[in-house]
């Protein structure tokens, strides 16, 4: 392949800054990558893993001269990133981020990018409930979505250039506004993982359910929870202390569905559980009806009694769908 860029900085490399890296090394879509991580382990073990051709003891070094650069730490720690590489930009440069927030991330970065740079921030829906520079992999966005949220005005070519950058990936770019990414995402991704972490703590504060009930059997829906509530605590903090009108607005929604479903129960309503359960079915069925998911039984898993094998990317655990 084509160089797409000269040279592409990372500034952080953790799961999904490592997984670009070496998507971008083994697809030959830049010429170079620095990396730079926050603390001298994280650095090392990116110089060890051999995931750049250069490792930079401060994002600043890295951004120097960068043609792409992309912010792959917490939301939380954004706004100091680009406080701290914006003065070093070059011009005709484009900097972007994976943060799973977005009008946040406009908010704490935009104002640190200088004139004549290019700012797209981006979301790759794509992880695993795994961290650090090791859990990363180059396959990670094959078949994923990347999501880019440039500003109305953004420059049209800088912005074709990052969705080509992505799509090399064999991801697939949606554009849309940092507004209704934020909503998208609440519903598909934050309130489902908020669900989880509760589901797990309820399950494990019942006093006359043993833990090891408990794990015995999680088959199905529980496991799955489990495996969601085992996601970075940091990643999931700045993301619902960042993208806190939208959840709450998902939430007071949720709230108001699950208030109908427990009435029903409560009264023992048996028709309306039938038919909003028959409902519902219907729209999980259209999913599979447009190939948004699998058909398969038991959504692919292999019996309980054999070893699980590796899913198949579009259907594989993910920290972040
Ligand atoms: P990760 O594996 O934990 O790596 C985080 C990286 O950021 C590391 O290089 C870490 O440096 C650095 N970092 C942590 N705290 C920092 C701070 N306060 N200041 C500067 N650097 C800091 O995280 P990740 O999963 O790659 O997530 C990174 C971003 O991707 C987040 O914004 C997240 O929202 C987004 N994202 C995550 C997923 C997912 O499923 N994980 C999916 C899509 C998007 P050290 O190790 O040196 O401390």
């Amino acid at each position: 392949m084509t160089p797409q860029f000269k040279r592409l900085a990372l500034i952080g490399v953790g799961l999904i800054g490592s997984s670009i890296a070496r998507a971008a090394r083994s697809l030959g879509v830049v010429e170079e990558i620095v990396v730079t991580s926050r603390s001298e382990p994280t650095r090392q073990r990116a110089a060890e893993l051999g995931l750049a051709d250069r490792v930079t003891e401060t994002a600043a070094e890295a951004a120097v001269d960068a043609d792409l650069v992309i912010v792959c730490v917490p939301i939380g720690a954004c706004a100091a990133v680009a406080r701290e590489i914006g003065p070093k930009l070059k011009q005709g440069a484009i900097v972007s981020d994976v943060g799973s927030v977005k009008c946040a991330i406009v908010r704490d970065m935009a104002p640190h990018i200088p004139p004549g740079v290019h700012f797209i921030p981006g979301h790759p829906v794509a992880g695993t409930e795994h961290s650090g520079p090791d859990a990363g992999f180059a396959e990670l966005f094959v078949n994923r979505w990347c999501i880019l949220t440039p500003a109305k005005d953004a420059d049209s070519s800088a912005v074709e250039r990052l969705s080509q950058f992505w799509k090399a990936f064999g991801a697939s770019v949606e554009i849309m506004s940092p507004e209704h990414h934020d909503l998208v995402l609440a519903v598909t991704s934050h309130v489902p993982h908020l669900i989880a972490y509760n589901i797990v703590g309820t399950a494990f504060d019942l006093r006359h359910v043993t833990e090891s009930e408990i794990l015995k059997y999680s088959a199905g829906g529980f496991r799955d929870f489990t495996r969601i509530a085992a996601s970075d605590p940091t990643m999931w903090r700045d993301i619902f202390l960042n993208n806190k009108d939208a959840v709450l607005e998902v939430l007071g929604r949720f709230n108001e569905d699950l208030a109908t479903l427990t009435r029903a129960i409560r009264r023992g309503d048996g028709d309306s559980l039938f038919n909003l359960f028959a409902e519902r079915r219907a729209i999980r069925r259209g999913m599979v009806q447009f190939n948004l998911d699998a058909p398969a039984p038991n959504f692919q898993r292999a019996a309980p009694e054999t070893p699980e094998p590796p899913l198949p990317r579009p259907y594989a655990a993910s920290g972040d769908d």
